[in-house]
């Protein structure tokens, strides 16, 4: 399947999410999507504004980057990446199971970035351990940095 096959198929899947939850995916907010998936790496609000505008002739206000961005964020489309402030389409978008804790893997070479399949046994447990330590978690994504297996 190639590159834009596969965004225009996860595209019509997010619409039926976004669908069941009630809630719209926009022309804007379908196209940001867009660009995130296909981006080699996470970006930033200020890239995507980039993006946008090479991609659409469009020029997009921070604050209308940022709503769209929050907007993807909450319906689980993608994902802010909080060590690095940048922005990720959501891997689990064509798939059926419920998405678990966000779990990512970060190369600090080239800044790729994949969710990690980390068990859920083995989240429970952490989250089981750090609740026994008195430790209230406000944000509980995992972002691991390293190599990945292309820049080792
Ligand atoms: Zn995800
Ligand atoms: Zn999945
Ligand atoms: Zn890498």
């Amino acid at each position: 399947m190639n590159k834009s096959v596969a965004t225009n198929k996860t595209l019509q899947n997010a619409e039926l999410i976004c669908r069941d939850a009630g809630v719209r995916l926009t022309v804007k907010r379908k196209r940001a999507l867009a660009l995130l998936l296909e981006a080699p790496s996470p970006v930033s609000a200020y890239e995507l504004i980039d993006l946008y505008h090479a991609r659409y002739g469009e020029s997009l206000t921070a604050m209308s980057a940022y709503r769209m961005l929050n907007f993807l964020v909450e319906e689980t489309l993608a994902h802010r990446l909080n060590s690095v402030n940048k922005y990720t389409a959501c891997e689990h978008i064509n798939c059926n199971h419920a998405h678990d804790l966000p779990q990512f893997l970060i190369c600090d070479n080239c800044q790729s970035v994949s969710e990690a399949g980390i068990q859920k046994h083995t989240l429970d447990q952490l989250r089981a351990d750090i609740l026994t330590s008195g430790f209230s978690m406000h944000n509980q994504q995992l972002e691991l940095h390293g190599l990945c297996s292309k820049c080792q």
